[in-house]
């Protein structure tokens, strides 16, 4: 009998699952892998409906949440994500704002009280891979929240044992350069967006590169599935070719392995399969 391969993807807000793993996801769900999606805020600190911003007069933190869920919810549909788990922590916000200061904040929340809880889930779902940030929160991010996942997922790994790999995302340098170009030369506003010499992953960190082509579709649709964010998301405002080109292959980090496999691979169970 073959066993289950378990992948769980742990992010911090409801809709970081679906750039750079909604094609993971989609893809080994669709073969037969057990999906599980940690999100472990709420995302309190998102925009409001009509537009308000956080810490602007009317904001409505619980209202927020509530329609965040909603969208979430909406969103692992579409990636066929089998099991959803939230670990409910408060949105810490961006780094400077004033939501950081919030004594439930999950960047305030001790690491190892989050990765107990953490350690519980990857001991009942026993995922043989896990994916989550690298310590800067992904290339660079360095979104408070994005940098306590990273630290919490580590923690949990070392502290279950459980995962036999595990995965940073990453957004290789070369491809933003490439993808940034494409979208000034066709003409898109991309705002203050202006890439710098080290944002991203340095290429020569990407050990994985998985091909998730045939699940672009879907990833739009739990992208769009997150409208109220809509404002943070010009990657859908793209051309259709650039947009392709970012969302058609998801590459990663391979930091821990327990078995053998290649130092370039395409499949993040590779090593894991029985033959
Ligand atoms: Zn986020």
């Amino acid at each position: 009998m073959n066993r289950q391969l378990t992948l769980m993807v742990v992010h911090a807000h409801p809709d970081d699952e679906c750039l750079t793993t909604g094609g993971i996801l989609a893809r080994y769900a669709e073969e037969g892998v057990r999906t599980v999606l940690v999100t472990c805020t709420n995302g309190e600190q998102g925009d409001d409906q009509n537009g308000v911003k956080p810490g602007e007069p009317g904001h409505d933190d619980a209202a927020v949440a509530a329609k965040r869920l909603e969208e979430l919810r909406e969103s692992v549909g579409h990636l066929a994500v089998e099991h959803l788990e939230l670990l409910g922590y408060r949105d810490s916000g961006m780094e400077g704002w004033e939501a950081n200061g919030h004594p439930d904040a999950f960047a305030n929340v001790p690491v190892e009280t989050a990765a107990a809880r953490l350690a519980e889930l990857m001991e009942h779902y026993r995922p043989q891979v896990v994916v989550t940030y690298d310590e800067t929160g992904g290339g660079g991010y360095g979104h408070p929240d994005h940098v306590q996942t990273h630290r919490v997922t580590v923690a949990a790994t070392e502290r279950s044992g459980i995962p036999d790999k595990l995965y940073y995302t990453a957004i290789p340098r070369s491809a933003i350069l490439r993808m940034f170009e494409m979208m000034k030369e066709s003409g898109v506003d991309v705002g203050d967006f202006d890439p710098s010499a080290d944002f991203g992953t340095p290429d020569e960190r990407v050990t994985s590169v998985v091909d998730v082509t045939p699940y672009v579709e879907r990833k739009i649709k739990a992208l769009q599935a997150h409208e109220s964010q809509g404002d943070n998301i010009f990657l859908l405002r793209m051309p259709d070719e650039a947009r392709m080109q970012a969302f058609s292959h998801e590459a990663f980090e391979r930091v821990l392995s327990k078995v053998d496999a290649p130092g370039h691979e395409e499949d993040l169970f590779a090593g894991l399969r029985d033959s």
